[in-house]
This record gives structure tokens, C-alpha cells and sequence, in this order.
């Protein structure tokens, strides 16, 4: 079919419409660009394969990760007066931030801010028994690793739902927790040191259902040194 023949067929406004998404009743103001931006993975995609698969990674990053940066934008361009409070202390202090956006930082800020640790926490190459002060503390806190992996992979599978395992530094002593949807360590006082996405989106492509087998994978990438320097 020619393009005259398109015009004929489906009419001139159609064709405009389809040229252009600014169709009347769906104008939306543009997402603004930041202050808050996507970081490129710190590896290729496929760098973590066999265990996190290159497809789970481009989406989890490039879709995900961005709709939380997105609405951590949007959220704050509201209230330009707590947009220059660093995002670790609006998520400390979420009782602070004005209630019409609160739920919004909450989700897509705690959103950002967990994905960022998540992405680094992971290398390739890695995994396999922790190294330096992160050993020293596992054992002197959890008797082993091996006890310490157990316990830290009992809470990724019995948290219900979307969420996050963590390892958090409380008050100078090392607990394994998790948290639910896209809330952070921080909010419940609590420095991050591990944090292990357990939301389906970070695993369903490869591993479908199968939390437990995603979560035992994870440790084929763990990045120790990573740990240590949060530690430090
Ligand atoms: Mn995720």
C-alpha cells in the first residue's frame, strides 16, 4: 500500500496521529531528567550468565530500574524544596518528607537506592567463600558461613512476596532481615550491607518459580570485596 493510498484509506488525521504521540487526552508532561540518573551496569549484561541470565539483566536494569529513577524524578519535581536532601536521608527520614510524595520516594526512591547497592554487590568472576573482614564477621556473628548463607537464604524465601534479603549493620552488629516491596534498611535505621532483590522480576525469566534456586545462584556472583568496602 502507497502512502496515498494510506491517506486514502485511513484518513489524514489518522496518519498525523500516528506521526505524532502528542494525541489529545494522553499529553503528559515529560519525566523530568533528574536529578537522579541510570548509572550503566558495571559490567556487560551477559557477564553474570550462567546464573543471572543476559535477558533478566537488560530488563531488570534498563526497564526497572529506570521506572524507579523515572518516578523518584517526577516525585520530586513537586517538591523542589526536599530535592536537595540527599536520597539516603529522605529514606531515613521518610516521616519528613511532605506526605503528597512521601509514597513515592518510599517506593521509587527506595527503588533507586536498592538497586544501585544490588547492581554492585554482584561481579563476575566473583562468589564462592568471603574474604577479609567480611569473613571475620560472618563467622565471629553466624558461627560459619555456611549457617550464615543458610540463614540469610531462609530470609529471601520466606519473605512474602516482592522484596529484599538483607544483610544490615544494626547499631555496630551484623542482622539478616528483609524488608517488603521497595523499602530500604535505612528507613528502619539500619546501614545495608547485602541486599538480594527477591521481587519475580529479578529471576521469573530463567528460574519461573523457583526462588530458591535464583537465590542459591546469587552466591556464584556475590562480590566480597564489594562487601568489605561497605563494611570498612
Ligand atoms: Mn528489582
Amino acid at each position: 500500500m502507497t502512502r496515498r493510498e494510506l491517506l486514502s484509506t485511513v484518513g489524514a488525521a489518522a496518519v498525523a496521529a500516528v506521526a505524532s504521540p502528542r494525541l489529545a487526552g494522553f499529553d503528559q508532561a515529560p519525566a523530568p531528567a533528574g536529578p537522579y540518573t541510570l548509572a550503566p551496569l558495571p559490567y556487560p549484561a551477559a557477564a553474570l550468565e550462567p546464573h543471572i541470565d543476559a535477558q533478566t539483566m537488560t530488563i531488570h536494569h534498563d526497564r526497572h530500574h529506570q521506572t524507579y529513577v523515572t518516578g523518584l524524578n517526577t516525585a520530586l519535581a513537586k517538591e523542589p524544596a526536599v530535592a536537595g536532601r540527599s536520597l539516603e536521608d529522605l529514606l531515613r527520614n521518610l516521616g519528613t518528607v511532605p506526605e503528597g510524595i512521601r509514597t513515592a520516594v518510599q517506593n521509587h526512591g527506595g527503588g533507586h537506592f536498592n538497586h544501585m547497592q544490588f547492581w554492585a554487590l554482584m561481579a563476575p568472576n566473583a562468589g564462592g567463600a568471603p574474604t577479609g573482614a567480611a569473613a571475620a564477621a560472618i563467622t565471629s556473628t553466624f558461627g560459619s558461613f555456611e549457617s550464615f548463607r543458610d540463614r540469610f537464604n531462609q530470609a529471601a524465601a520466606s519473605r512474602f512476596g516482592s522484596g529484599w534479603a538483607w544483610l544490615s549493620d544494626e547499631k555496630g552488629k551484623l542482622v539478616i532481615h528483609s524488608t517488603a516491596n521497595q523499602d530500604t534498611p535505612l528507613a528502619d535505621g539500619r546501614k545495608p550491607i547485602m541486599g538480594l532483590d527477591v521481587w519475580e522480576h529479578a529471576y521469573y525469566l530463567k528460574y519461573q518459580n523457583r526462588r530458591a534456586e535464583y537465590v542459591s545462584a546469587f552466591w556464584n556472583v556475590i562480590n566480597w570485596t564489594e562487601v568489605n568496602r561497605r563494611l570498612a
